[in-house]
């Protein structure tokens, strides 16, 4: 059977992006015949490469964790999972460190930007890529669709893949890399040439999935746009008028339409309006489901059983593989 597979990492809390970008989609992709076909996690492991206060993190997650639910996501059609509860995830990340070269993830360039050079920076962030491959190899998915951002660490899960099996015998599924027609993209409302991120400190141009309409409307009344005044402002160019652009295709995302828009303040009506609707049922669901978190956890401590599952023949296979 081939997966899908998907992992978040609570560091900040969900942002409209998330849910256009990966929520919503997880949602549509659920499939009606197995939960075994799709696995969407949360890597809670990944979240300790930068410091976290351990209350912030905890509360942090189990949002995160109802937000799944509120969102869509039905257990029945997809294993709901955390990492830190399928410790293959962390044992084979230790095996696969032990076939990684430091060459290797000295070119990441995520952890160049992120990490090099800074004395307070954490050994697992420079490991973060093998624990990546782990999150990926565990569960033999066939294509690992991927943004631009870690396209680079997909390949270098291919890259040990290929090396381990060559070394030790054929135990993993050498996954293709596939980065999917882009979509619904969603930019900061403040600096548009940047994507909106759930955790970025000044977070201003960010719409948070629990925000409540006065916060939605107040953060795309402030939204960055441009001083063209005439007839045709309101059209989308992403390079000569990003912060248009990005309203026009939050509108769109949403279900809203332009038609019949000249002015940014009548744009920035229907984006709010339109946002309000799309988050409203989310929200409402959430509200009801945070009422009983022991409801949540049980969903997610069944996921991770089923995950520990499907992961442990491949945690064994290559343990035995490599002489253990
Ligand atoms: P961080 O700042 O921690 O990287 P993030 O908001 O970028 O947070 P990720 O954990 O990197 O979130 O990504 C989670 C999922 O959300 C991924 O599937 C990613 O493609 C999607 N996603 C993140 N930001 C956006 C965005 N602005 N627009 C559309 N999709 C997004
Ligand atoms: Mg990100």
């Amino acid at each position: 059977m081939d997966r899908n597979l998907s992992l978040i990492t609570p560091t900040g809390r969900l942002t409209l992006g998330n849910y256009l970008g990966a929520l919503r989609r997880f949602v549509a992709a659920q499939d009606d015949s197995s939960p075994y076909a799709c696995f969407f996690g949360l890597s809670d492991l990944h979240a300790l490469t930068t410091p976290q206060d351990p209350d912030v993190l905890r509360a942090t997650i189990a949002e995160m964790a109802t937000l799944f639910l509120a969102a869509g996501l039905d257990p029945a059609r997809a294993t709901l999972f955390r990492q830190s509860q399928v410790p293959a995830h962390r044992d084979l990340a230790y095996l696969l460190e032990c076939t990684a070269y430091t060459g290797e993830l000295n070119r990441m360039i995520q952890f160049k930007e992120k990490g090099r050079g800074v004395p307070s920076t954490r050994v697992s962030l420079y490991t973060y890529p093998a624990l990546m491959a782990a999150d990926i190899l565990l569960y033999r998915p066939s294509v690992v669709p991927v943004g631009d951002d870690q396209r680079q660490h997909v390949e270098l899960t291919r890259d040990l893949a290929i090396r381990f099996n060559h070394t030790y015998g054929p135990v993993f599924v050498v996954p293709e890399v596939r980065t999917p027609a882009s979509g619904a993209r969603v930019m900061d409302l403040q600096e548009p040439a940047r994507k909106m991120s759930k955790s970025i400190e000044n977070d201003s141009g960010v719409i948070r999935l629990l925000d409540p309409p006065d916060v939605v409307r107040r953060r795309v009344a402030r939204a960055v746009t441009d001083s063209d005044t005439g007839p045709d402002a309101v059209r989308p160019d992403r390079d000569a008028k990003p912060g248009v652009t990005n309203l026009l295709d939050i509108l769109d995302a949403c279900g809203g339409s332009a038609d019949g828009i000249t002015t940014y303040g009548a744009l920035k009506s229907a984006v709010t309006e339109a946002v309000v609707a799309t988050l409203e049922p989310v929200q409402k669901r959430y509200a009801e489901l945070a009422a009983d978190p022991a409801y949540v956890a049980s969903v997610f401590a069944d996921g991770s059983a089923r995950a520990r599952e499907v992961t442990a023949s491949v945690l064994a296979d290559a343990t035995a593989a490599m002489g253990l």
